[in-house]
Parts: C-alpha cells; structure tokens; sequence
C-alpha cells in the first residue's frame, strides 16, 4: 500500500479526521460536531476533553473504516480553531478549566484597560494584532486571576497553557511533547512577529509565566510522534491554524494571493511575503508558515460571527431545520425587502474591532417572514466579508473561497454582486484540510517542493457580479447605516 496522509481538522463546531492518499486525493473523512457553551452572555466555552475525544473518536474511526495501520501512514497534520486556550496540569494531562473559546468577550474590560493605559500602539507594533478579547493572551490572563485551578497550577509549577494546536500534540504523543506552531503562536499576542519568540514585556503586560507556554516550532517541523493505540510512531509532521492552512490550502504561495473562508467566521488572508509588512488600519499582521526555517506573513480581516449567524437561525431562533434551508427560504424572496442583520453577537472585528457592538435585526415590518430573517443573515455574511476587501483597499478583482457556507450558491452569487470581484468557489470545501495535508506531505517529504503542490487539480465554481452599480452602492449604505447602529451597544 502506497503511504497514506490524514489531516486532523480541528474545527470551532466540529472535529474531523481526514484520509488523503500520497497524490492528497481524499479517500474517507469522519466529522463530529461538539458542544457549544454559552455559560453567559457574550461567553463560549468548549470542553477540551470533549474535543480530544471526539478527534481521536473520528480518527479511530476513519483507520479502522479503511483498515489503515500505522506504518502505512506517511505523516499526519494538524489544522485548528485559533487562538482558543486550553490550561491543563501538565502531571496529569487534565484540563483546568474549559477552554476559552476565540469568539468569547469576556476579557473586553481587561483589554480596554490595556487601551487606556497607552499599551495598544506597543503592542499592535511587536506582534501585529490589536488588543481584543479575540486573542489568547487576555484569555490566559482571565483564566490566571479567576480560575483557582488554574492559579493553583501556576504556583506549583504544573500549568501547560497551548492552542488547540498544542493541545492536541500533546494528547497524541502521550504528553511528551508540549509545543505549538509558529502561525498559532502568533495568534496568542505573546509573540514577536519578527523574532518569532515568546516576548518578555508581551508575558509581563498578560501576567503569563514563561513556563506554561510551549515550545514554539515551523509549521512543517516534526512536532512528536503518536503514542497512541495503533498509531504508535505516526510522526506529526505539519500544523497551521485554521486560516493559514486554508490560505495553503488555496495554494497562496505568492505575495498578493489571497483567500476568503466561509466558516463560523469569515477570514480573508492575504499573502504579504517573506519580509513583515506592518498592517493598515483595521487589518492583522500574522505568520502565515514558516517553512524549512522561511516565514511568509500575511495581512488578515476578521469577522467574528460568518455561517454561525446560520447555526443561530436553526439553533437558537429555531426558524429552519438546516443551514441548507436558509438558502431555499432566501431565495423565495427577490431582495432583502429593507431587512438588514447585523449579527455582532461576539462584537464586531474588521474594520471596526468593537468588542461592544450587539446583534440587531433592523427594518422589520408586519410583513417579515423567516424568510426575510434569512435573507438577511445571509446577506450580513457578504457584507461582512465585502468590509474585509475594502479593509484591503479595495480593487479585488477576484476571491478563492471555501468553507461550510461557501456551499450557499445564493451566498456566493450576492458576494460576487457585493463586492463586485469574481468569486471562485473550490469544490473540494475541505481546503484547511488539505492546506494540513499538504504542509505534512511537504514536512515528511512526501511531496518535495511548494512547485509540486501547484500541480495538484483543484476544481472551482465560478460566480461572477451580475449587479448594476447603483443596486450595489445603495445596499452597501444601507448595511453600513445599520452597522453604524451596533456599534458600542454592550
Ligand atoms: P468551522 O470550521 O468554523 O467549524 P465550517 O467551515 O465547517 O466551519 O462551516 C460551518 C459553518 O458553515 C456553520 O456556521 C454553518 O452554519 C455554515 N453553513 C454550512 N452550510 C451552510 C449553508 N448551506 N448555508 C449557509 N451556511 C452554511
């Protein structure tokens, strides 16, 4: 049997484990969505245990469904949910607390404080982002002043603090090995974005002691090996966060590319090469990958709440039964009908970096209909994202995109209109996933070179603007007049 590589997706809804073959042709994939805790508003938990377990539960289950054993598997990589933050006891491997989801706001005091005591400009300068709740920084923070477990750790000298990259690692190879990739840490504010080390005064400014955090390592190192029941030796041998891996994935490779992922956020991320280039206004600086000891950085816009104003739809309003619905709901109507959804739920991110900003339906008449509701949510996600390309100054001639919403053709036909740029759906949805895969083939030298990746057959749906300009600017003063209205509502 020909080696196999499988990409460990670590998703803010779901985990899955997928089979590629040494071509990274897809063969199985297992998928299992997890629980969501909102113990209060504007906080989301997850329960890393429950993660682990149903990681390791869609990969026991993927190997045994095709009857892979260890020494048919090349490498595996890792792609994950940024900047969430695990604490667990570093003797046991128990987890301290729940994990503090990215989504989650409640460290937005803590970080205006920050705000007002001058740090912003510092700190946006050493690691490219911007003091927001977002990070995981003010997360561990939070975590140290107010969990006694995790406090209790810290003094005993048996706290492991990591991403989800990080956690998972350590899960796998039986707790040898606590380290995290370069393109997580960057997503944590303790990292120097030039230097790519944890930095003193950035560990100081967050109270994080230097000896809970992991080693920091390039996204196609050999992070450890498996210990684990019928994967013993199984080398790990990539890891990116969710949205470099996709921006891989699309095979970004040269400065100026640029992607777009339709998932529970949206997340454009731009190629910027391989020296750091301070970001504009309302966008990130971030590690794309570092490879064979070569870092590419990348510009970034953020929006926090994407295809999860959907799942609020069908789980929290309950008004359709699946995300797929939403499109046939929409498509009943020839407009939005004066409804706009501005769903800043977890506050709003590029351009505006509002932690306060709070979800408003606005235009509501006697006769608005679910479908209208759904109209409009799925409108709030093109705006969104048509926000992002402006943040990027515009002139966007064409967007690759992929993830779960991306399936949305109405979705994809109005972003087109919208933004006014060509949308180019890849069909294969799965592109973090293979963004991983590649980075492992790449890492184990399966695959030689970046070129050979360029050969890879990738299949896309082509949405082209179709909407007359005046429509367009008048439904973007529209969506802006009501965003206008969010802002600083908590
Ligand atoms: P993540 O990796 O962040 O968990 P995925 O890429 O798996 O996200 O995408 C899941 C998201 O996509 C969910 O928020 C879901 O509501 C949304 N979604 C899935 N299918 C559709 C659809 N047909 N229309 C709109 N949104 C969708």
């Amino acid at each position: 049997m020909a080696k196999v590589i499988i990409a460990l997706d670590q998703g803010t809804t779901s985990s899955r484990s997928i089979l590629y073959d040494s071509g990274l042709r897809k063969i199985d994939q297992v998928q299992k969505e997890f629980t969501q805790h909102f113990p209060r508003p504007g906080w989301v938990e997850h329960d890393a245990d429950e993660i682990w377990e149903t990681q390791w539960g869609t990969l026991s289950l993927l190997l045994e469904r095709n009857n892979v054993k260890a020494g048919d598997i090349a490498a595996m990589g890792i792609t994950n949910q940024r900047e969430t933050v695990v604490a667990w006891d570093n003797r046991t491997g128990k987890p301290l607390a729940r994990a503090i989801v990215w989504q989650d706001r409640r460290t937005a005091a803590f970080c205006q404080g920050l705000k007002r005591k001058g740090a912003e400009a510092g700190v946006r300068r050493k690691t490219g982002l911007v003091l927001d709740p977002y990070f995981s920084g003010s997360k561990m923070h939070w975590l140290l002043k107010h969990d006694p477990a995790v406090r209790k750790a810290a003094a005993a000298g048996r706290l492991a603090f990591g991403t989800i990259d990080s956690w998972l690692i350590w899960k796998l190879t039986g707790g040898n090995r606590h380290v995290t990739e370069v393109g997580n840490a960057s997503r944590t504010l303790l990292m120097d974005i030039e230097s790519r080390a944890w930095d003193k005064r950035l560990l100081k400014l967050f109270g994080v002691p230097a000896e809970s955090l992991p080693e920091i390592l390039d996204s196609d190192a050999l992070f450890g090996e498996a210990s684990l029941p019928g994967l013993e030796g199984v080398k790990i041998h990539g890891a990116a966060g969710d949205q470099q891996a996709s921006l891989f994935g699309h095979r970004c490779f040269s400065p100026g590319s640029l992607k777009n992922t339709y998932g529970t956020g949206c997340f454009l991320l731009r190629n910027v090469g391989n020296r750091y280039i301070a970001p504009p206004k309302g966008l990130l600086g971030t590690v794309a990958w570092t490879l064979k000891g070569k870092t590419t950085y990348a510009h970034e816009g953020a929006v926090m709440i994407g295809g999860a104003v959907v799942q609020f739809l069908r789980d929290g309003l309950k008004i359709i039964d699946s995300a797929a619905q939403s499109e046939e709901l929409a498509a009943t109507l020839p407009g939005n009908e004066g409804v706009y959804f501005v769903p800043a739920f977890a506050g709003l991110g590029t351009p505006h970096w509002d932690p306060d900003a709070r979800g408003l339906i606005i235009g509501l008449t006697r006769g608005t209909t679910r479908a209208h509701l759904c109209r409009a949510a799925l409108e709030s996600i093109a705006y969104q994202s048509m926000d992002l390309c402006r943040a990027f100054g515009g002139g966007i001639k064409a967007l690759n995109v992929d993830g779960g919403a991306s399936g949305n053709r109405l979705l994809m036909q109005f972003q087109a209109d919208v933004t006014g740029a060509e949308v180019r759906v890849n069909r294969s949805p799965e592109v973090t996933a293979l963004g991983a895969a590649m980075l492992a083939a790449l890492g184990c030298g399966l695959i030689a070179s970046q070129r050979d990746l360029l050969k890879l057959d990738l299949r896309l749906d082509i949405f082209k603007p179709a909407m007359a300009a005046g429509t367009r600017k008048a439904l973007a003063d529209r969506w802006h007049k009501a965003v206008e209205r969010s802002l600083g509502w908590a």
